[in-house]
């Protein structure tokens, strides 16, 4: 079985503590990895060598250039250990691995580096004027500084590179904690920046739980924390961050709606919203969760849903014929299970799912369910399921439907689907989301900002926008001239 550490000052670091956590396959239900298991103690000595990496110099007094040079370095190293990454997150995570390998979370990973390489040679102030006479001022771009970095389960490294690859073109040194039962690919990849050449002390990942991840939020010399996580746990950091007042960079769930006009292309809908609702196990802050039907096709829409639900292929995510994997971890299946149970219980029709595939023996599956005969008030229409769940309401005119898709506490993506140009500006503009889609949904782009409204968080992941959020901005007035 493989052993790993955190990843301090360009070494594999053992606990303080001593302490391991074992890491489980989902797929399988067998250990696969023995972790160090971080503490306040570990988070200390990360930050610690982030501090002294910061001021220093060592990354930020780099040329914009060199820091570009070692990001695109980084990314022609993960794409040269494509399938190995692949082959272990798939495991770590239990979803298909040709979902990792071919066009999915790696090649986009190495793309998001691209991207973040390209960027670190674009940060620059915006003024160079003179605003009182015999002054000049310039507007100058700074890095933030030591930045605490903690990530989800779901996208593993994906979500390591939304956060490192900006902070680190931005000219940041950072911490990352991964999520607890997934830190492997992050760590692997902490051990490919010191052969990309980013420096010992600049790029530091502790393995570790939630009291890990608070003692980087609480530690005085991180100046930021960037978070992919629950609402609720966003919430919890907002509130340790001001003790500090500390920048929060918040990316938390989702319940993205999906309007169905009555124009629609009905196949490629049900095509597309199945393949939202599944890709990852419906373990994604953007999943289609919430389909709202006009009226008229409601009968015809249902029924093509239903069946590309039943249709999804789901298995071993090592079949190449396999479309969805497993859940990660019993525990989120079991959070998934009890929504599915409760709703039944007050009265939902479960149209296809609703329990685990009978054929599977070992692991953590749960089938392609659609759920009908539910108000907009249900939990199961207004709370994160975060698996493979759709829910189908009708609803009359485009302003019913705006005010059905709106009516969520969360306002991460959503998508309109309609042949009507007209109509798709009019309901995007209206729609409280920071992603709408027009006749698909899940599409993502390195150079796409892509974040929150609402309960969904703020700040944004990739795009130039995500390296603006890592710096900070200084007025510099010259005198004397
Ligand atoms: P989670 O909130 O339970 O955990 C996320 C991370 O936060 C983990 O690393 C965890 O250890 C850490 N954490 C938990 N409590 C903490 C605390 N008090 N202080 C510091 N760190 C703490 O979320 P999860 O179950 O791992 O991930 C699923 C959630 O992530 C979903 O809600 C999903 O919508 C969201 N998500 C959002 C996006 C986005 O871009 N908006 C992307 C992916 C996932």
């Amino acid at each position: 079985m493989k052993q790993y550490q955190h990843w301090i000052n360009g070494k594999w670091t053992e606990s303080k503590s001593k302490k391991t956590s074992k890491i489980e396959n989902p797929a399988t239900e067998e250990i696969i990895a023995e972790v160090s298991e971080g503490s306040p103690e570990d988070i200390d000595a990360a930050v610690t060598v982030a501090d002294k990496a910061f001021y220093d110099g060592r990354w930020s007094m780099l040329s914009p250039g060199e820091r570009s040079n070692a990001l695109y370095r980084l990314a022609d190293l993960l794409a040269k250990h494509t399938e190995e990454f692949a082959k272990v997150e798939s495991e770590n995570v239990g979803k298909p691995y040709k979902n990792l390998s071919l066009a999915g979370d790696i090649p986009f990973a190495i793309d998001n580096l691209r991207f973040f390489a390209g960027a670190a040679r674009e940060v620059h102030g915006s003024r160079a004027g003179e605003y009182f006479p015999g002054y000049t001022s310039l507007f100058r771009k700074e890095p933030v500084g030591v930045v605490g970095q903690i990530t989800p389960w779901n996208y593993p490294i994906l979500m390591a590179v939304w956060k490192l690859g900006p902070a680190l073109a931005a000219g940041c040194t950072l911490v990352l904690k991964p999520a607890p039962n997934t830190p492997l690919t992050t760590l692997m990849l902490a051990e490919l920046s010191k052969e990309a050449g980013i420096p010992d002390g600049v790029l530091n990942v502790v393995a570790g739980g939630n009291e890990a991840g608070q003692a980087l939020v609480d530690h005085p010399k991180v100046r930021m924390v960037s978070l992919t996580g629950s609402t609720q746990t966003g919430k919890r950091i907002m509130q340790s961050a001001s003790q500090s007042l500390k920048r929060v960079h918040l990316e938390l769930g989702g319940k993205a709606p999906l309007l169905v006009f009555d124009d629609v292309d009905l196949a490629l809908f049900a095509q597309k919203a199945t393949f939202g609702a599944t890709c990852n196990s419906g373990q994604d802050c953007t999943a289609a969760t919430r389909v709202y039907v006009q009226n008229k096709l409601l009968k015809d829409a249902t029924e093509m849903l239903v069946e590309a639900m039943k249709s999804v292929k789901v298995g071993n995510p090592f079949d190449d014929a396999t479309e969805m994997g497993s859940i990660v971890s019993l525990k989120q299946k079991n959070h998934i299970m009890g929504f599915l149970d409760r709703a039944k219980q007050s009265g939902a029709k479960i149209l296809t799912g609703g329990g685990s595939p009978k054929t599977i023996e070992k692991g953590y599956f749960v089938e392609p369910t659609v759920i009908s005969g539910v108000s907009q008030t249900a939990e199961v229409v207004q709370n994160e399921i975060f698996g493979p769940v759709l829910t189908i309401l009708p609803f009359e005119t485009e302003e019913e439907a705006i005010q059905l898709a709106n009516d969520v506490n969360y306002g991460l993506a959503s998508s309109i689907w309609t042949k009507d140009v007209a109509r798709a500006m009019r309901v995007s503009k209206r729609l409280e989301f920071g992603t709408v889609w027009v006749n698909d949904h899940l599409p993502l782009a390195s150079e796409a900002p892509h974040g929150g409204f609402k309960q969904s968080g703020f700040g944004k992941d990739l795009s130039s926008e995500s390296v603006s959020d890592y710096l900070v901005t200084k007025h510099v007035m010259i005198g004397g001239v």
